[in-house]
Order: structure tokens, then C-alpha cells, then sequence
């Protein structure tokens, strides 16, 4: 499924594979004049080769190499001869990212890698000038892409939902936290997730998205000196696993957040 919507000179590009008619999982990408930033799912990369030339996509630039960001890149590349961007350690994962778990493969394909070009600094295109913010947490070379001559921030999967309730297992909520602090900090006028989609009230969103995690934090270590169970704990504050839990064979659980926020001694 592709479908497009616009906000003045950005147009949000929503790409899903499709199952019985039906979106499994929604990515976005986003186009600003013939700049792309990140390329939505393998499973929509031939549907989007077609797209993109109508459109005149000259280039992508990526937040992370994971595969609902980048999977279109591949064919793009080979196709249509378009430029890959990437911050260095995006660059070393593409090169050779070709393996995902199961679930993943069934929700978003199978990614190729892709040769891109690293860039540090300050990449000008298409009157934004774009610098990748380092907001690792969510993966290790995860960036968010802040454009200053708007206050633009293209926040990959950095914000994804004001109240996150499910963790990967190798994810850390507190290096997601200490990005979300550095990216509030830029003061951006305009908040583009990949999931959420776009939203004006950046400072606002970024305010909750902090705060639902920090005091889910401190309600956590409030209830295990009580002598809480780390299993209770998640079962009083979140409640029981859901969908996600078990779409993903347990990789993504609630358990996985409140034990991550347990283990940090950071003060709140
Ligand atoms: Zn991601």
C-alpha cells in the first residue's frame, strides 16, 4: 500500500505491505523536493520505483539501517541511480544488512544491502540544511535528521508514539531518553515520525513522550521497594502483553521496558 499526504512543501509518503486488503504495519518516508528522507519497507520498494520517478527523486538520506527505513534503497539505487546518505555507522550496516528476523521479513521483506555515501556535518539540499543528531537507544546508529533552516525534525524511530509501552530486547529506553532531551533541546517546529506522521506541536510531543517514560521509571522503582516482582511490576503499570508480544515471538514486550528502566541508576 502507498498512499501520500502533504503539509506545505513536505508530503508524507505511507508505505505498508498489504494482507487481505489490509496494512500490516504503516512506515513513512518523506519527500522535500527531490530529497527522500528514508525509503519505507522492501516489501514496497518495486510499487515505489514507479513513484519515485514520476516525482524525480534524486536522493535519500537515511536515520538507521533498519529495514522499514531503508528498504527501499536497494532497488532505488539500481533503478533509478539515485545517491544513498547515510551517517557512517548507517553505512557500515547497509553494506552487508541482509538477514532479519522472521516476523520482520513477514511484516516489512527481506532487505539487500546498498552501498551508500557518509556523510558528518551538514548535508544542503533542497533549501533544508540537514545535520544527523546522534539519538542512539533504538538501535546503535540510529540519528535523527534536524533541518535548520525550518526547525524540521525528521525523528526516524526516535519519538514512534507519545506513550511507547513495548521495548525490543536490545533496545536501551535511556539512551532514547538522553536523545529525546538533545532533540527537545533544538527547539523543532515540526515533529515528522516515521509512525506517528507529522505533527506541529513538537515541543508538546516530545514533553510527553519524556515524561511517560520518566515516571513510568519512577512508579517502577517505587513498586520494587515495595518488593514487587519485575512480572507484577510491568502487570500493574502496563498491564498484560498484548498483540505485539507475540507477533514478534516475544522479541518486543512490555516486560522488556520496565526491566530496561529498572536496571538504569540514572536520577530522575
Ligand atoms: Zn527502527
Amino acid at each position: 500500500m502507498i498512499s501520500t499526504r502533504r503539509l506545505g512543501p513536505i508530503t508524507r509518503i505511507l508505505l505498508a505491505r498489504t494482507v487481505a486488503g489490509r496494512p500490516l504495519h504503516l512506515a513513512s518516508a518523506y519527500l522535500v523536493g527531490r530529497t527522500l528522507i528514508d525509503s519505507g519497507p522492501p516489501a514496497t520498494a518495486r510499487a515505489l520505483v514507479g513513484l519515485y520517478r514520476r516525482l524525480g527523486v534524486e536522493r535519500v538520506v537515511h536515520t538507521h539501517h533498519h529495514e522499514d527505513h531503508t528498504g527501499g534503497s536497494a532497488r532505488l539505487r539500481r533503478k533509478l541511480a539515485i545517491e544513498i546518505f547515510a551517517p557512517p555507522a548507517t553505512v557500515a550496516i547497509l553494506a552487508r544488512f541482509d538477514r532479519v528476523p522472521l516476523y520482520r521479513r513477514l511484516v516489512w521483506g527481506r532487505p539487500r544491502p546498498v552501498d551508500a555515501t557518509p556523510f558528518s556535518g551538514t548535508l544542503e539540499f533542497d533549501g533544508m540544511r540537514l545535520e544527523a543528531i546522534p539519538t542512539p537507544g533504538h538501535a546503535p546508529d540510529h540519528h535523527c535528521l534536524f533541518d535548520h533552516a525550518h526547525g524540521w525534525l525528521f525523528s526516524g524511530d526516535l519519538f514512534v508514539h507519545p506513550k511507547v509501552r513495548y521495548l525490543r530486547r536490545d533496545e536501551d529506553p535511556w539512551l532514547q531518553l538522553e536523545g529525546l532531551h538533545r532533540v527537545r533541546a533544538l527547539r523543532p517546529t515540526l515533529l515528522l515520525c516515521a509512525h506517528a506522521g507529522m505533527i506541529r506541536e513538537a515541543d508538546a510531543a516530545l514533553a510527553r513522550r519524556i515524561e511517560f517514560w520518566e515516571s513510568l521509571a519512577r512508579d517502577a522503582r517505587r513498586l520494587r521497594a515495595a518488593g514487587y516482582s519485575t512480572r507484577t511490576v510491568t502487570r500493574r503499570l502496563l498491564g498484560r502483553e498484548g498483540g505485539l508480544h507475540w507477533v514478534s515471538f516475544g522479541e518486543f514486550s512490555k516486560r522488556n521496558l520496565i526491566e530496561a528502566l529498572l536496571g538504569g541508576e540514572r536520577d530522575l
